[in-house]
């Protein structure tokens, strides 16, 4: 029981990372885990009936998951959901919202790409990022893989630090929905919702504002963040009685340096996220 532990930040093919679902099941496994969560940027496609099916074979526990992107001031915030109903209606509409969203932002990155001379058409990010998958989360990770594919800069890391990422000339804003009103639509899905990865958002006004929405967790344990940086935050899970969740952010090659289970919670952290919502 001590030694339960559930990474429940993991991204696979159906967003931005490189394994497939089950490939994420067998290495969970291999890694020790007893449990996990797959939180795929807004989509659900994961969650298969072989997925669960597949986890319960191997004795996982697995926690419905996903990862949601929220427009908030000048700043994209992500918000992850836990333990929400996949089959229902208003999410998965919501979802698919979401991915339309996508699209057009995707398009109007691409167009200021164009006035940089990067010239990529959307059939052809949108061929690139699906390899043959019916079902997908495109974003900036695949628009900047296929930047160096086509030889436009060296790594993946220079196509968000010279034109991507938040404040760079071809970063581009589209998700339209503020941090509370993602949270009302994890929770009307019987879902927890969490603030994912604070420290990576800026401090000050912004996060008091940020910490104001209604929240039922806080990821405090995020990859190979170092101990003394989750304290804080640890701090804030207990003033305001919010769930302390953790995980790694896992993302196959696309994030070679973090690993399954580089971050994570215990079984009672696990099961109070498994509980329904009423
Ligand atoms: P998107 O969903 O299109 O906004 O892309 C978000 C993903 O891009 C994140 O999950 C990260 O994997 C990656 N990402 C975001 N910002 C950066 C950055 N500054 N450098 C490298 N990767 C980033
Ligand atoms: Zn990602
Ligand atoms: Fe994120
Ligand atoms: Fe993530």
């Amino acid at each position: 029981m001590n030694d339960f532990r559930a990474d429940l930040h993991i991204h696979t093919i159906c967003s931005d990372g490189t394994d497939l679902p089950l490939e994420i099941l067998h290495k969970a496994k291999e890694a020790g885990l007893s449990g996990l969560s797959i939180t795929d940027h807004d989509t659900t496609e994961a969650y298969t009936p072989e997925l669960f099916f597949e986890a319960a074979q191997l004795g996982l526990s697995l926690l419905s998951g996903i990862e949601i992107s929220s427009d908030f001031g000048d700043a994209t915030v992500h918000i992850l959901g836990y333990g929400y109903d996949i089959d229902s209606p208003p999410f998965k509409a919501f979802l698919q919202e979401m991915q339309e969203r996508r699209m057009k932002r995707n398009r109007v990155i691409l167009e200021k790409l164009k006035k940089k001379n990067i010239f990529i058409e959307e059939e052809e990010l949108i061929a690139f990022a699906k390899k043959g998958r019916k079902e997908k989360t495109i974003g900036r990770p695949h628009i900047a893989e296929l930047m160096v594919q086509k030889g436009h800069v060296p790594t993946r890391q220079t196509a968000f630090d010279l034109y991507l990422k938040e404040g760079a000339c071809c970063f581009a804003f589209g998700f339209k929905y503020d941090p509370g009103e993602v949270i009302a639509k994890i929770q009307e899905a019987k879902g927890k919702a969490v603030l994912a990865h604070p420290h990576f958002y800026k401090k000050g006004a912004f996060l008091k504002k940020l910490l104001s929405f209604p929240f039922d967790g806080i990821e405090c344990y995020y990859g190979n963040l170092a101990k003394e940086l989750e304290i804080p935050w640890v701090a804030v899970a207990k003033e305001r009685g919010w769930i302390a969740t953790g995980g790694s952010d896992y993302h196959g090659a696309m994030k070679p340096y973090i690993y399954l289970g580089a971050s994570y919670v215990n079984k009672e952290t696990f099961d109070l996220l498994f509980k329904k919502s009423p």
